[in-house]
C-alpha cells in the first residue's frame, strides 16, 4: 500500500492547491494517484473527457479562437473520440510573442483570454510591460514570461484556478518520479528567481516547493524585471541600456560567485547533520557549483540522502550544453547523489504538462490524464512513431487561453518505455527547430486576432 499512502501524504502537503472537483479537468487532474503510472484505459477516460470540455470552453468563450475553428471547420460536436484531438486546431507559439506595448499590451492579454476579465486598472500613458503585469496580478491574473534568446518574451495569462492546478500538477509530477526518495523532512535549494519576487514562469510555478519540503531557500534572490532580463540577454535599445548592461554583467558575476560560495556552505552544513537534501533548478548553476567544487577539491558524499531535479535550463545554454546524463555523471561524483534520485522536468510557460524522466530509463514521461502531445513535420501533420518532429500538445488545464499550441521544439516521441509505465516519452534530448518557423500561421493568427 506503499503507492496510496504516497498520494496521501503528497495530497496532505499540497491540499492548498487543490480546487474543487467540478469539471471533467478538475478530475483529470486530482482523482488519478499518478499522471504517469495509470493505465492508458483508465488515462484515456480523463483525458477524452478533459480535453473535449477544454476545448468547448475555449470555443464558445474565445471570440479570436473561435474565429480559426471556423476557418478550419471545426465544432467540439466533431471531436467523439481521442482519435479526433488531431482536428483541434492548435495555436502556433510565435502568437504569444506578437505583442504591442504600453496600453495595446494590456488588450492584446485581454483578447488572448476565454475567460470574463476582471477588473484591470492600469495607471499612466505609457506603462511598461511590469506595470501592466502587476495591474494583471492585482485583478487575479498571473502574466507569467519566458524570453527566449533574442529578447522576445513569451506571455501567458493565468487566472488563480488554472495557476494553482499548474503549481499542484508540476509538484505532482516531479514527486511521482522521486516517491521512493520524497520526505518532507529535507532542505531544498531551488536554482532559480525568488518565486515571490519574480513573474519568469520557471521562477514562478516553483513557488509550491515551499510545501513539499520543510526548508527551502533560494539561489536567486535579486528582483528580475522584463527590462532587466531583456537588456542581459543583450538586446539593447540605447547608449544607457548600453552603459547599464556592462553594469548588469559586472554585478551578475559577483552575484554569482557569491551565490556558489552560499551553496557549498550551505552543503557543507547540510553535510555535517546529515540532513536530507535537495536541489530544484537551472542545470547551470549546479553546473557552476561543482566547477568551483572541482577547483576546490570539495566533494560529498549524499548518497540516498539527496536528489536533484533540473529543469528549464538545457536549451537556453545552447553553446554550452551539458549532456544530460554527463551532468548525472557529475552529480554523482561530486555528491554521491546516485542518477535514480536525478531527474530533469521539461516543461514551458505556454504549457502545463510537466514532463519528467523515470527514475530507471531516464526518458521524460509525459502526464496522461490530461495532456496530449503531437510531433509534427513542417507542413503540420503528424510524423511517424519514433521520428524526430516538432513537439505540439493539447493541454487542458488552462481556463484562461486555449492551450492548444504548436512548439517551436524539436523532440522524439515513443510509446513505451523500458522501465514499464506505458503511455508515451520523449527522449530525453530535446533542442530548438533551426530557422523557419511554420510559415504563416503567426501572421494568420495576428490577422485573426487583431483584424488586420
Ligand atoms: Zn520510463
Amino acid at each position: 500500500m506503499l503507492r496510496y499512502s504516497f498520494i496521501d501524504r503528497f495530497n496532505e502537503r499540497a491540499k492548498k492547491y487543490v480546487m474543487p472537483i467540478e469539471t471533467p479537468v478538475d478530475k483529470a487532474i486530482y482523482k488519478p494517484t499518478s499522471f504517469f503510472s495509470i493505465p492508458d484505459k483508465e488515462a484515456d477516460v480523463y483525458k477524452f473527457k478533459a480535453i473535449k470540455y477544454a476545448f468547448r470552453h475555449h470555443y464558445e468563450n474565445n471570440a479570436f479562437y473561435r474565429k480559426l475553428c471556423r476557418e478550419k471547420n471545426v465544432t467540439p460536436d466533431d471531436i467523439k473520440s481521442i482519435d479526433d484531438f488531431v482536428k483541434i486546431p492548435l495555436i502556433p507559439h510565435e502568437f504569444f510573442k506578437e505583442y504591442p506595448s504600453g496600453r495595446e499590451f494590456a488588450v492584446w492579454l485581454a483578447n488572448i483570454m476565454s475567460i470574463e476579465l476582471p477588473k484591470v486598472v492600469i495607471k499612466g500613458k505609457n506603462p511598461t510591460y511590469d506595470e501592466v503585469i502587476d495591474a494583471f496580478k492585482e485583478a487575479g491574473i498571473i502574466v507569467a514570461y519566458s524570453s527566449g534568446t533574442t529578447g522576445r518574451f513569451t506571455f501567458i495569462p493565468r487566472d488563480e484556478k488554472s495557476y494553482k492546478m499548474a503549481e499542484y500538477s508540476i509538484a505532482k509530477s516531479a514527486i511521482d518520479m522521486l516517491q521512493h526518495w520524497w520526505d518532507y523532512d529535507t532542505y531544498a535549494y531551488l536554482l532559480f528567481p525568488d518565486p515571490r519576487t519574480t513573474n519568469i514562469y520557471v521562477g514562478k510555478v516553483t513557488a509550491v516547493l515551499f510545501d513539499l519540503v520543510k526548508d527551502a531557500r533560494v539561489a536567486i534572490e535579486t528582483k528580475i524585471t522584463t527590462d532587466l532580463l531583456r537588456i542581459s540577454m543583450g538586446n539593447i535599445r540605447n547608449f544607457k541600456e548600453k552603459m547599464m548592461s556592462k553594469f548588469i554583467r559586472s554585478a551578475m558575476k559577483k552575484m554569482n560567485e557569491k551565490m556558489v560560495n552560499k551553496i557549498i556552505k550551505w552543503a557543507e552544513e547540510r553535510d555535517k547533520n546529515n540532513d536530507r537534501i535537495f536541489f530544484a533548478g537551472a542545470p547551470f548553476i549546479l553546473s557552476m557549483v561543482m566547477d568551483k567544487m572541482e577547483e576546490e577539491g570539495i566533494s560529498f558524499d549524499f548518497g540516498e540522502r539527496g536528489a536533484v531535479l533540473t529543469g528549464g535550463g538545457w536549451k537556453t545554454q545552447e553553446d554550452s550544453r551539458v549532456p544530460v546524463e554527463e551532468f548525472r555523471k557529475r552529480v554523482e561524483k561530486f555528491f554521491g547523489i546516485p542518477s535514480e534520485n536525478c531527474l530533469d522536468l521539461y516543461g514551458m510557460v505556454e504549457g502545463n504538462g510537466y514532463m519528467v524522466h523515470c527514475p530507471q530509463s531516464h526518458m521524460l514521461h509525459i502526464p496522461k490524464t490530461y495532456f496530449h502531445p503531437f510531433v509534427l513535420d513542417e507542413e503540420g501533420d503528424p510524423v511517424g512513431e519514433g521520428e524526430e518532429g516538432r513537439f505540439a500538445f493539447l493541454d487542458a488545464i488552462p481556463r484562461s487561453y486555449p492551450g492548444f499550441i504548436i512548439t517551436g521544439d524539436k523532440v522524439k516521441l515513443k510509446n513505451s518505455c523500458e522501465c514499464g509505465r506505458e503511455g508515451y516519452v520523449l527522449e530525453p534530448e530535446i533542442s530548438r527547430i533551426k530557422g523557419e518557423e511554420i510559415r504563416g500561421c503567426a501572421e494568420e493568427m495576428r490577422r485573426i486576432m487583431m483584424g488586420g
